[in-house]
């Protein structure tokens, strides 16, 4: 059995750090990764949404010059095919990282087996003096809203959508909601957004709600706020998001 004076379970944004500074003050470390490296935030959130939204603000914003004659449109499957190898690559990226600094990756899923020793879905077990659990988050559906990956979607299985949507209800208007709200609106689809709270960005700033609501009426986002999602009725060329995560508890 291979032993380590620290495990990580967990390779994103929380876990890979972690590991990469436990080498760095002389540990030898492993980090153990059932997924992509990376975690959420590099393969499902924050860079393939930041991918999206930079090509869409680039040409909306030189839309506004008047000396810019544009007659450019995204071509969907292509837009989608590059924000997915943008990931990729951030995600190898973290594995160079984590070569550099020594730390030895496990692709697998682990679990405690007992204090000291991790169980690897491939049969594997390592000991560890020290343990950081960095699982993160995974989505949720809201009941009655399950996700299919062909109808209702999460941040996951949007992103392998190739076609694009003519129409799309996201529940939900945390940040993740807002994020795709915005980027659907300026590709051209048709939004609609309900949230139970009475306003979008519950947990933020009233003053960034309101700024944030403004912004959606100017681009045409159709916000229903203090409004529950009670049934899904199935029609052609609609998507839905539901964005609530709960925490991974292993
Ligand atoms: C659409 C979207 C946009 C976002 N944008 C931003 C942003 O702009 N800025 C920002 O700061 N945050 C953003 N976030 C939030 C960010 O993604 C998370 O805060 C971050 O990923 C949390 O990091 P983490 O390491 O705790 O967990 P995660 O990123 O969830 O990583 C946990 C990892 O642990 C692995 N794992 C779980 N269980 C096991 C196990 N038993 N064995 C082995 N591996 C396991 C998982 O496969 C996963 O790779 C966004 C999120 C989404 C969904």
């Amino acid at each position: 059995m291979d032993r380590f004076d620290v495990v990580v379970l967990g390779g994103g944004p929380g876990g890979y750090p972690a590991a990469i500074r436990a080498s760095q003050l002389g540990r030898s470390v492993a980090l153990v990764e059932a997924s992509r490296l990376g975690g959420e935030c590099t393969n499902f959130g924050c860079i393939p949404t930041k991918s999206m939204i930079r090509p869409v603000e680039l040409l909306s914003s030189l839309s506004k010059l008047p000396f810019v004659k544009l007659g450019y449109e995204i071509d969907y499957p292509s837009y989608m095919e590059w924000v997915s190898s943008i990931a990729s690559r951030v995600s190898e990226g973290v594995a160079s990282l984590l070569r550099r600094y020594n730390v030895e990756v496990y692709n697998a899923r682990g679990r405690v087996l007992e204090p000291g020793v991790l169980e690897l879905s491939d049969g594997r077990r390592i000991g560890y003096d020290e343990l950081v659990v960095a699982t993160g988050t995974e989505p949720t559906s809201i009941p009655g809203l399950d996700f299919d990956g062909v109808l209702i979607h999460n941040n996951r299985t949007i992103l392998g959508v190739r076609g694009k949507p003519s129409r799309i209800l996201i529940v939900g208007a945390g940040y993740i909601g807002v994020e795709f709200a915005n980027v659907m609106a300026k590709l051209g689809v048709e939004v609609h957004m309900v949230e139970v709270m009475d306003r979008v960005l519950p947990a933020m700033d009233e003053d960034f709600s309101r700024l944030m609501s403004r912004r959606f009426s100017r681009m045409g986002v159709k916000v229903y706020t203090s409004t529950r999602v009670l049934e899904v009725k199935r029609g052609e060329g609609m998507l839905g998001l539901g964005f609530p995560t709960t925490p991974r508890l292993r």
